[in-house]
């Protein structure tokens, strides 16, 4: 069982000082040592974008992708070693923009995994450009004038794509937010959390502030998360009032379940030259 000192690293840390970033780890540090899970239990897979150094500062196996693939890298990790609990960290850039075309399929499949999504409305890394979350309007470094495309929703895509578990957390909200974290990663399926989280360098919309006052919790507000059309007209609050917790969650088969050659050693255990290929062979050649 790691604890929380297990997971630093000694990493010079160069996130923003106040960067939601620092909330996230700490959360996914906590929800780790709640569970009970070791070091060597855990995989973590980034992409590009701030949130990318996680696995720079979190000590767990880790594996850094290219921009907008950490969904199928982490899919196939699973797939190879199912005793792995893998969570996927990503961008608003990265799940939303380039990584869109991975989302729904995801989310579809059902995976064993989790994506945590580092949402902080813009691209901080590359200093203040509009993301595919920055709300219509919102002025920065790309739009001027004001974003004129609409913002993804990011719980209503993972509700549209049959996602198993669809939750959004904030960062301001710690306590809640290990929960969800916790949740999520004991989740059987594809499970997404969505994390508020303040740039604080690029972001002045968005801020600590504009959370505080607008924030309240699903569990308090007798949200039904079984309810898909309580979930989805949660979804779309966003002005006056921000809900978060558990939006909706719903048991479905997971996808390594349609592979019976995964059932006992994980396959990254297996001895390759062992291997009877016989069968496929007279089946396929
Ligand atoms: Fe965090 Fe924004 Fe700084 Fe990136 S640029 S580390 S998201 S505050």
């Amino acid at each position: 069982m790691a604890t929380i000192r297990d997971l630093a690293t000694d990493q010079t840390n160069y996130w923003c000082p106040g960067c939601g970033n620092f909330g996230i780890i700490t959360a996914v540090k906590r929800a780790i040592v709640q569970l009970g899970l070791g070091r060597e239990d855990v995989t973590a897979v980034t992409g590009i974008g701030c949130h990318g150094k996680t696995t720079n500062y979190l000590n767990v196996n880790g594996f850094h992708v290219i921009h907008g693939r950490v969904l199928p890298v982490a899919t196939a990790i699973k797939l190879a070693n199912l005793e792995q609990t893998v969570i996927g960290f990503s961008g608003d850039g990265d799940s939303f923009g380039i990584g869109m075309g991975h989302f729904p399929h995801a989310a579809r499949r059902n995976p064993d995994i989790t994506l945590i999504v580092h949402d902080n409305l813009i691209y901080g890394l590359t200093t203040g450009q509009t993301s595919p979350t920055t709300r219509r309007g919102h002025m920065t470094k790309s739009t001027p004038r004001g974003a004129f495309e609409e913002a993804v929703n990011p719980i209503a895509a993972a509700l549209a794509s049959n996602a198993s578990f669809v939750a959004r957390g904030y960062v301001g909200e710690i306590q809640q937010l290990t929960d969800l974290f916790v949740q999520a990663l004991s989740w059987e399926g594809f499970a997404m959390v969505d994390v508020l989280q303040p740039c604080v360098s690029w972001n002045r919309i968005n801020t600590y502030q504009f959370y505080k006052e607008r924030v309240y919790k699903l569990e308090e507000a007798g949200h039904d998360p079984s309810d898909i059309s309580q979930a989805y007209e949660r979804s779309l609050e966003w002005t006056e009032r921000i809900p978060i917790g558990v939006f909706y969650k719903r048991k479905r088969p997971v996808y390594n379940d349609n592979f019976p050659f995964l059932e006992g050693e994980p396959l990254n255990r297996r001895r390759i030259n062992d291997a009877d290929i016989t069968g496929l062979m007279k089946e396929f050649a």
